[in-house]
């Protein structure tokens, strides 16, 4: 386990030079089996596997608390050991941003735009946090999860516009047996809203049984509607893969935001 940024560069440069390629897993911790999947299918493909934990304060915005995050580094090193890391990288707020909020951060325009308007600034401070991370890496693979579908495609866009020496690996949503999209978030959760939260999955896979992007939408409204306990953020859709939709949904449960995402449908977007 590492809290230091050099310390981190050197152990990365180092197997780099011994012919090891690094696979980079960033993480906000309280690792569950969506992080899981990513590491392993690290370790499976990457010499050295860096797991990295922090709750980045950036990336919450006014009204949002990162105290309140769940964190629990002893589980997630045992996990991340568990499942094939080699190195887990867990520096305090203060190596990471030495002198308070950074004077520099990323801005990636135009790509972002549901969560941009329910959440101002988050995305910089992921693509500020995601920066620093692959700066200290170097030239390595990282994986994300596409259960954070706009985060994957701000992430993406960071590393072809700077030209950061960093492959994107994007790996799939893994969930509960009940349909809910695995998220350390999920912890936050009573019992009662535990029970109303798979909503959002029902509400991704009826969707997907319409072909009008509007019926999909209204479908989706629809089902979330049916469970008192969840107020809608958006449901909204995008250009998926091979032209079809890919639907995207954020939802707060009490004081909890969830959000999930789910391709659905091949169709031609203007058929
Ligand atoms: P987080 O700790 O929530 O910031 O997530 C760290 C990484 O794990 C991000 O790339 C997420 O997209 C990914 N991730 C989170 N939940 C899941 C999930 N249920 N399935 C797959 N990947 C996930």
């Amino acid at each position: 386990v590492l809290d230091r940024g050099d310390q981190l560069r050197k152990e990365l440069d180092a197997a780099r030079l011994g012919g090891a390629t690094i696979g980079l897993v960033p993480t906000m911790g309280s690792l569950h089996k969506g992080h899981a999947s990513l590491v392993r299918r690290s370790a499976a493909e990457c010499g050295l596997t860096a797991v990295t934990v922090f709750v980045n304060p950036l990336q919450f915005g006014a009204g949002e608390d990162p105290a309140r995050y769940p964190r629990n580094l002893d589980h997630d090193i045992e996990v991340a050991e568990a499942v094939g890391a080699d190195v887990v990288f867990a520096p305090p707020v203060a190596e990471m941003y030495p002198g308070g909020r950074p004077a520099t951060t990323v801005h990636v325009a135009g790509v972002d735009t549901m969560e941009a308007a329910s959440r101002p600034g988050h995305f910089d401070g992921v693509a500020t946090v995601v920066t620093k991370l692959c700066n200290l890496a170097g030239p390595c693979r990282a994986y994300f999860g596409e259960k954070d579908w706009q985060q994957l495609q701000v992430v993406r866009r960071l590393i072809e516009d700077l030209s950061f020496p960093v492959e994107v690996i994007a790996g799939p949503t893994v969930r509960e047996a009940d349909g809910l999209a695995c998220s350390s978030r999920n912890a936050l959760l009573s019992p009662a809203e535990r029970a109303a939260a798979p909503v959002l999955y029902r509400a991704l896979t009826r969707g997907a049984g319409e072909d009008d992007p509007a019926d999909i939408r209204a479908r989706m409204v629809a089902v979330v509607a049916e469970e008192p306990l969840v107020t809608l953020d958006y449901a909204e859709l995008v250009a998926g893969a091979h032209g079809g939709w890919r639907a995207l949904v954020a939802a707060r449960i009490g004081a909890v935001r969830l959000i999930d995402n789910m391709e659905v449908s091949n169709r031609c977007a203007d058929a």
